[in-house]
């Protein structure tokens, strides 16, 4: 008989999409009528660029000619990536990498959920309340936590609540932890942590000598040009920090699969004997043995976003999608609203009126105004009271589900 991970049977069976799914299929059924618009989705609505979609046509045509067919190509990424990678992420915002300190993956889900079996199954890991949950969950599957509580909380992590009172910011705790997930911009608040904030991660986990994992799945969304980009635009950053890049929502990905992951050659654990080892090269080797490569077809495509084409088309689709987060932002404050985030992501962070819960205002703007959003609480238990919306979808839509939120709370 074969003995399973037992750690899986903690594991909350997946709740909060379903339920959304559930309670939108009973409400469609009881008002046919009713056109429904979904702002829920953290999914990419515009189609590829064409800079991509050539590219991507070129290297397909490539594979089908014997003199330049290709089989399995290096499984860190093909040095033409890698190079435009350097060059346009990194140089140009003062950061000098190697080579061998990005690897190109097929997605950031799977890098932000691999990253921990680097770490001792009695490793401290800390996460921000609320949470993007592959970063629980793939620890409760690594056997670091007990049985979920009432709460939705995990003991064995360390969770960090960003509420208004500290500007969705999170602060580094004083308990010990050896490894933590930064999220900036945020997934779900929308907040984005500026250089002060990062400035005192980064010191944090020097003298904790302890590791960030720094999610930067939506740096792209980010317009003010002072705040950093990337976490080595701290100083001493590549001694304490790996940082988690993805082309899904900056270029469009979502289908296509693409990303990548920065882990310096500065960066450095510790045995159980003391002995000090690279993480870099532990990644290295784990990456090489569980991964053969993302697709030469899909990496000549996201090469693409770094033409000067490529950067202008996406550039126009973040801004597309920056100019849809604006106007609900503006919409949902005139109608009354306090709304946090949408300036340097695509997510809205809405505090539903005061003493409605979560479920209760998804409820309220399905049943007066036919639209989906996803309640916070979802996220995590600081996430209660609060309203996620994506800035992901047409203007046509965006501009319907304004006037419909001014109509059902014109009153309020
Ligand atoms: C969408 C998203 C990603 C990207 O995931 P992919 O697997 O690369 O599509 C990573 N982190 C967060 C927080 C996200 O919301």
């Amino acid at each position: 008989m074969a003995r399973i991970n037992d750690h899986y049977q903690k594991l909350r069976a997946g709740y909060l999409f379903p339920e959304i799914g559930r309670r939108v299929r009973a409400f469609a059924e009881s008002h046919p009528d009713a056109r429904i618009i979904r702002l829920g989705i953290g999914d990419v609505t515009e189609p590829l660029a064409p800079a991509i979609t050539a590219a991507m046509h070129e290297a397909v045509d490539e594979l089908a000619r014997r003199e330049t067919f290709k089989g399995y190509g290096p499984e860190q990424g093909y040095d033409f990536l890698l190079d435009a990678i350097r060059e346009h992420d990194y140089r140009a915002r003062g950061v000098e990498l190697g080579r061998d300190e990005i690897f190109v993956s097929d997605g950031s889900k799977c890098d932000s959920g691999n990253i921990q079996e680097l770490f001792d199954a009695g490793a401290t890991m800390a996460v921000t309340d609320p949470v993007y949950p592959v970063y629980v969950d793939s620890n409760v599957m690594a056997g670091r936590t007990g049985a979920v509580d009432a709460d939705g909380r995990y003991p064995g992590l360390v969770y960090l609540p960003t509420t208004p009172a500290n500007g969705f910011s999170p602060t580094p705790p004083d308990a010990a932890v050896d490894v933590v997930y930064l999220c900036s911009p945020n997934n779900p608040t929308g907040a984005v942590m500026d250089r002060a904030a990062l400035t005192r991660w980064v010191a944090w986990a020097r003298e904790r000598d302890a590791v960030i994992i720094f999610d930067a799945a939506y740096e792209a969304y980010i317009t003010d040009p002072a705040l950093p980009r990337s976490i080595y635009e701290i100083d001493g950053a590549r001694e304490c920090a790996i940082e988690v890049r993805s082309f899904s929502k900056r270029a469009g990905f979502t289908g296509v699969r693409c990303a990548f992951m920065v882990v310096p050659k500065a960066l450095t654990g510790r045995t159980a004997t003391g002995e000090r080892v690279s993480i870099n090269a532990m990644w290295s080797r784990r990456h090489t043995t569980k991964f053969n490569g993302a697709s030469y077809v899909v990496q000549r495509g996201a090469a693409a976003v770094y033409t000067a084409d490529g950067l202008a088309q996406t550039g126009a689709q973040v801004a597309f999608y920056m100019e849809n987060a604006r106007l609900l932002r503006d919409g949902l404050t005139d109608a009354g609203f306090r709304v946090h985030g949408g300036q340097h992501a695509p997510y809205l962070w809405i505090e539903a009126p005061a003493g409605v819960t979560s479920w209760d205002f998804f409820d309220r703007l399905l049943a007066e105004a036919h639209l989906v959003g996803t309640p916070g609480s979802g996220f995590g238990p600081a996430g209660e009271g609060f309203f996620r919306l994506s800035a992901f979808n047409s203007r046509a839509n965006v501009e319907e589900a304004i006037a419909r939120i001014r109509k059902a709370f014109a009153h309020r």
